[in-house]
């Protein structure tokens, strides 16, 4: 798309979470629990809106009916008239609430308004920013609002050129973004819309510094939202420094937990794992698998063993190339492999339909990543089934 900006470019104006620390037994049961122990049995939510109900431009409102979007879920029925309402706002939530289509479509409505605004997305992986890109562009079909990528593992060069163009939504992973904005191709003078995703684990992650440091660079005047998983006080600082009394939305994510049968398996002193593996990849039923490791090592090395043993599985990690890892992530979504091997990072917010089992080769680090591994199963009313090993 080479839609762009009315505004002149303005260069030159101004140049973790909780750890595991639960016992082996206490852990044991905690993944062993039927889905009511993952998330606490939640009052049915009242939708109040219909998407009729949003003051959103008539194109935008055909392109929501066209994707097959009939009735808002709970955080789009509440961020969307807020957001609309030019309030900022701070989502508690997870991927599979439908957070992108809660902060995208008010914004592209923004621009519809206004073809000077300028839209910043913040994500903190890849994947996930072409995942939110790949929404904007279904909403955004026939439209006339421009967009740039700006994400790692791909060229600058092309990115370079899309900045040039003043699209009015840059979707971008904090480092590059920087790399571009010290290089002078990105001025964050020019976005006043800022949307931060995921915050908790672009924290996880390492990026506080570069967070506050992009807020530091971007306009005072600003119009934000801010989405997170969890809250603490560390995603509560780039909070406050983002945003000044936001509306605060929470909705917790029940439903993907509740189709999650889960079990533990206990890993014996000497018990090899990969030999417990086989055994589980062998059953009938395991489909489509998730298998989560620690380390881009480990999972490498796992790769390798399970690929001699004739297992059919790809690995996805940081240390893949972009388009390395979308091709395995394509050949798993299509079904030519059994399992795609992952860590938390690689995993985050991907999002693919029927995965049958979520396996924990390694425990996750913290409950709440447990949470989000577990919740790449049981989607769409379906039942998963979530394994974890415990040593
Ligand atoms: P998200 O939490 O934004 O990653 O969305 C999770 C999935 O739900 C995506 O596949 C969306 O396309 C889908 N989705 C989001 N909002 C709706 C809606 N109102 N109706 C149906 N599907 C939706």
């Amino acid at each position: 798309m080479s839609y762009s900006r009315g505004g002149r470019r303005r260069f030159g104006r101004r140049s973790s979470s909780k750890k595991n620390t639960t016992g082996r037994e206490g852990r044991l049961k905690r993944y062993t629990n039927s889905a009511q122990a993952v998330v606490a049995e939640l009052p049915e939510v009242k939708i109040e809106h219909q998407f009729t109900d949003f003051a959103l431009d008539d194109r935008l409102q055909k392109n929501i009916a066209q994707r097959g979007y009939e009735e808002p879920t709970p955080i789009q029925d509440q961020a969307i008239p807020e957001l609309l309402a030019g309030k900022d706002v701070v989502g508690i939530a997870n991927t599979g609430t439908g957070k992108t289509a809660a902060f995208l479509l008010p914004f592209i409505d923004k621009v519809l308004q206004d073809s000077d605004q300028g839209v910043l997305i913040l994500a903190p992986t890849r994947e996930l920013a072409l995942q939110i890109r790949d929404e904007f562009v279904e909403f955004a079909k026939d439209l006339p609002i421009g967009v740039s990528v700006c994400i790692g593992g791909t060229s600058m060069d092309r990115q370079i050129k899309q900045l040039a163009q003043n699209p009015h939504f840059v979707i971008a992973t904090p480092g590059r973004l920087i790399d571009l904005l010290k290089r002078r191709h990105f001025d964050p003078e020019m976005f006043t819309n800022i949307v931060l995703d995921e915050v908790d684990r672009m924290l996880d992650i390492g990026f506080r510094q570069d967070i506050l440091f992009l807020i530091s660079k971007l306009p005072r005047k600003r119009h934000a939202a801010f989405f997170s998983a969890t809250s603490d006080s560390a995603t509560d600082e780039i909070m406050r420094k983002l945003m000044d009394k936001p509306v605060k939305i929470s909705v917790k994510q029940a439903e993907t937990s509740h189709h999650v049968e889960q079990k533990a398996l206990p890993v014996k002193i000497g018990q090899d794992k990969v030999e417990m593996l086989h055994d589980i990849l062998i059953q009938g039923d395991v489909e489509k698998a998730i298998i989560f490791g620690r380390t881009k090592h480990g999972i490498n090395k796992l790769e390798r063993k399970l690929k001699e043993r004739g297992f059919k599985v790809i690995a996805i990690h940081g240390n893949k190339s972009q388009g390395a890892r979308q091709r395995a992530l394509r050949t798993f979504k299509d079904g030519h492999v059994q399992a795609l091997l992952a860590t938390d990072v690689a995993a985050r917010g991907i999002d693919i339909d029927d995965v049958s089992h979520v396996i924990n080769y390694d425990e996750p680090q913290s409950y709440a990543d447990y949470v989000h591994r577990i919740g790449r199963t049981g989607r769409a009313g379906k039942v998963g089934t979530a394994i974890t090993f415990v040593e």
